[in-house]
C-alpha cells in the first residue's frame, strides 16, 4: 500500500476567528431545575357569561340566573366583579328590576 502524501493540510488549516464560543455570553445560563417549578398559574377568566352562553335576551324570570348577579342585600353586583359586558349588564339590570317588580327578587334592603 503506497503511502499518500499527508502534508497537504497547509491551506485548509486556517483557524476561523469568527466562531462564537459557547457559554461565554454576558448573561449566564439559567440553572435548570430550580426550586420555582410551579405549574400553570390559574387565571380567572372574566368573560361575559351571557356572551359565552350566547344569551341575548336575559330572562327576567330566571331567578337563579339573576341571583348570581345580585348581592345578598339585593344590590346588583357591579360588572367589575361579574365580568359581564356593558351590553348585557344593562339588560341584566333591566331584568333584575323587572324581576323585582313581580317580586321574584327582593329590593335592596333598607338601611
Ligand atoms: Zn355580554
Amino acid at each position: 500500500m503506497p503511502e499518500e502524501t499527508q502534508a497537504k493540510s497547509t491551506a485548509a488549516d486556517s483557524p476561523s476567528p469568527s466562531a462564537p464560543s459557547p457559554g461565554s455570553g454576558p448573561r449566564g445560563p439559567r440553572p435548570a431545575g430550580g426550586p420555582g417549578g410551579r405549574g400553570k398559574f390559574f387565571r380567572r377568566k372574566k368573560v361575559c357569561k351571557f356572551c359565552t352562553e350566547k344569551i341575548d335576551a336575559i330572562p327576567y324570570r330566571d331567578v337563579r340566573l339573576l341571583q348570581q348577579f345580585v348581592a345578598e342585600r339585593g344590590k346588583i353586583v357591579p360588572r367589575r366583579l361579574t365580568g359581564v359586558c356593558t351590553t348585557h349588564q344593562r339588560r341584566l339590570t333591566r331584568a333584575i328590576k323587572q324581576a323585582r317588580n313581580i317580586a321574584l327578587l327582593p329590593f335592596a334592603t333598607r338601611h
